[in-house]
């Protein structure tokens, strides 16, 4: 069978009788083996998907207009992401054997709409990383490149596209986690406002910046997927009520935008020189489709990073309490007594990134450093949210690097989390203000992929989508 990329190709040959539900998923199951040494897939979902391809094609025999919009769209999710009566773990072993009691909201909106999920994927522990190498099932490989990692913390999300075992992937993005690997994997990584899709069902790492996001080869189908899983949500207070656009009408960007660039971020010394006169050159193909680039100061690019792992950390540290050994998952078996169970069963469970992130956010919030911390973080990010703010009074996008450079080799910022942290200083702003950014694949440098970003104003995500399409 042919390589998908779009939703609207596959579609079409269903309708031809070229293909079937059923073809799909034996072929996505079929790569998703013969990629096993890229440790992509925690589980596939085989025998269901195919039960479930079976009587799709047969509902889709019986009336054509009956089946949904995704009808023969077939998506992972990233293993923090729950789905009724399936494992979620969060890549930990905190999580070892539990089962979700239901599905995340933007699962199900995915689900009602005939999407057919082939497995859960792996990913940094909780979502904290940029490797995919904090996992308690080891660390998944770039498709491209092996030796090298596909970023994180939705790594085997990308990997999963790049390397073709389903159509579409869901992962979460509380720093870039969904745009730093699409650009590591040379796939388009797209992260919407926050509140755009419930975050019911999304364990928490950082509730105040979580979001879904979608990893594709395809604007059309990131379009399709957002309009399907957006919206108001009973179970998740932060979804907005802002009315859900036609995204997937509404592509044609056909207007001259006004795109912002920060000096200070293309001429960051952690700037790769390729990523850099890529960007660069993007940046002049579009003034020369008459769109207007400029420059703009941006005097928050070097308080970004501390800010936000102050914020994440001291949001973690809170919502991580409850992975305590008694009510989910794992439990100490050397635990003797109460407090045993507690310590214990933390202390054996999580894994050493999350542990560190924990302690650090314990001491940001705990009283005589609360003050110091963590008060003046938000403060930061307040600052940051305003001038973001009060640069989409201007321009339609701002534009920089998705990561400094391209995807490192296995195990070289394992052992220097501060590095690792500072890669992420192009990415954190957008959820640091809450907007919508999307990262596409520009080129490559010595054979890895490059990734530029762009974001938008708050719930702007069709024109960010429609003007991003004609890079892609
Ligand atoms: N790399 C960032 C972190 O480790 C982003 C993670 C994410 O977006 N989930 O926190």
């Amino acid at each position: 069978m042919a390589r998908y990329t779009h939703l609207a190709q596959v579609q079409k040959d269903i309708a031809s009788g070229l293909i079937t539900c059923e073809h799909l998923v034996e072929y996505y199951t079929d790569r998703i083996k013969a990629t096993k040494d890229l440790n992509i897939y925690v589980e596939s979902y085989e025998e269901e998907a195919l039960q479930l391809a079976k009587e799709l094609d047969e509902k889709y025999q019986a009336d054509p207009t009956s089946v949904g919009r995704l009808f023969g769209m077939v998506v992972s999710i990233k293993d923090l992401l729950c789905y009724e009566d399936h494992g979620v773990t969060a890549g930990s072993k905190i999580l070892a054997g539990f089962k979700s009691l239901f599905s995340a909201t933007g699962v199900q909106r995915l689900l009602d709409e005939d999407a057919i999920i082939i497995g859960r994927v792996n990913c940094d522990q909780f979502g904290m990383g940029s490797t995919n190498e904090n996992s308690c099932y080891g660390p998944t490989k770039n498709g491209i490149d092996p030796t090298k990692v596909p970023g994180g913390s939705s790594g085997a999300s990308a990997v999963a596209v790049q390397v073709d075992t389903c159509l579409i992937s869901l992962g979460t993005d509380t720093g870039g986690s969904v745009r730093q690997p699409a650009a590591f994997c040379g796939v388009v990584g797209f992260k919407p406002s926050y509140g755009r899709i419930s975050r019911y069902g999304l364990l928490a790492y950082g509730s105040s910046f979580d979001q879904i996001g979608v990893l594709s080869n395809s604007i059309e189908d990131i379009a399709l997927a957002l309009e399907v899983m957006a919206g108001p949500d009973d179970f998740d207070s932060t979804a907005s009520n802002q009315p859900v656009e036609a995204y997937l009408q509404q592509l044609d960007f056909n207007k001259k935008a006004k795109i912002a660039y920060f000096p200070a971020a293309i001429n960051h010394d952690s700037l790769d020189p390729d990523v850099k006169q890529q960007t660069k050159d993007l940046m002049e193909q579009m003034k020369a489709a008459g769109h207007t680039v400029e420059g703009v100061d941006f005097d928050y690019l070097d308080y970004i990073i501390p800010a936000y792992y102050v914020l994440t950390t001291a949001e973690a540290s809170s919502n991580l309490s409850r992975y305590d050994g008694v009510r989910f998952g794992y439990r100490s078996p050397n635990a003797t007594n109460f407090e045993e169970t507690y310590t214990l069963s933390r202390t054996e469970g999580f894994g050493t990134e999350v542990k560190r992130r924990i302690m650090l956010g314990t001491f940001v919030l705990s009283s005589g450093y609360y003050d110091a911390y963590y008060s003046q973080a938000q403060k930061v990010r307040r600052l940051i949210q305003d001038k973001t703010n009060e640069i989409f009074k201007e321009y339609d996008f701002i534009l920089m690097p998705s990561a400094p450079g391209t995807a490192w080799d296995i195990g070289a910022v394992n052992d220097d989390p501060v590095a690792m942290y500072l890669a992420d200083v192009f990415t954190v702003q957008a959820n640091m203000a809450g907007i919508p950014a999307i990262s596409i694949p520009i080129g490559t440098s010595k054979g890895l992929p490059i990734g530029v970003q762009l974001m938008a104003n708050k719930f702007e995500e069709g024109k960010l989508l429609g003007f991003a399409k004609q890079y892609v």
